[in-house]
């Protein structure tokens, strides 16, 4: 079994944590973050809640146009993740949204996977720490995007819930995360 990140998107890896997909920007650390995962023997996976499309901000085929552009854009920075995978609905019954963890699950049936020693890197407490719960993963929490409000005034949406490292972004967490493991 391989152990796995699995990477929140905006706040976590660019943009801004409620922005807009079609917005969206890798911050100018994030490539790295991600190659030294893969090349340490993570499997890579972005997990994104896109509720505008149910919302009817812009259509299924504008976000998919949107998921091949930054597709496209870590290839030609070499990165290659394992999976993409993102959530469209509001809210109902879907079992996809985090903190549900049904993005997770689609990951699972194409690869084996460790949850126990895999991570959730996230910016959110109520959509990324608690599905790390869920799973039974370690936890990285970014203060990039809503990580520093997770903490303080949004810390009541999460309060069973303890990150198992802090970081200020997401390169600096990684290195942390593969430093302590050498
Ligand atoms: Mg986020």
């Amino acid at each position: 079994m391989k152990k796995a990140m699995f990477f929140d998107l905006q706040g976590t890896l660019g943009g801004e944590f409620l922005g807009d997909i079609r917005d969206f920007d890798f911050y100018p650390f994030a490539m790295e973050a991600l190659k030294l995962a893969k090349s340490n023997g993570y499997l890579v996976f972005i997990l994104t809640n896109q509720s505008r499309i149910a919302k009817g901000y812009f259509t299924l085929e504008i976000y998919k146009e949107h998921e091949l552009r930054l597709l496209d854009l870590m290839k030609s920075n070499g990165v290659d993740v394992d999976g993409f995978y993102f959530c469209p609905h509001d809210k109902g019954q879907c079992m996809c949204k985090k903190p549900k963890d049904g993005m997770v699950k689609m990951a699972m049936e194409n690869h084996e996977i460790d949850l126990a020693r895999s991570y959730v890197v996230g910016d959110l407490g109520l959509s990324d720490m608690s599905l790390s719960k869920r799973i039974g993963s370690k936890i990285l929490l970014v203060l990039t995007g809503g990580g520093k409000s997770s903490l303080s005034e949004f810390k009541y949406l999460w309060p069973d819930v303890n990150p198992t490292m802090i970081a200020e972004n997401v390169l600096v967490g990684v290195k942390r995360i593969l430093g302590e493991e050498i």
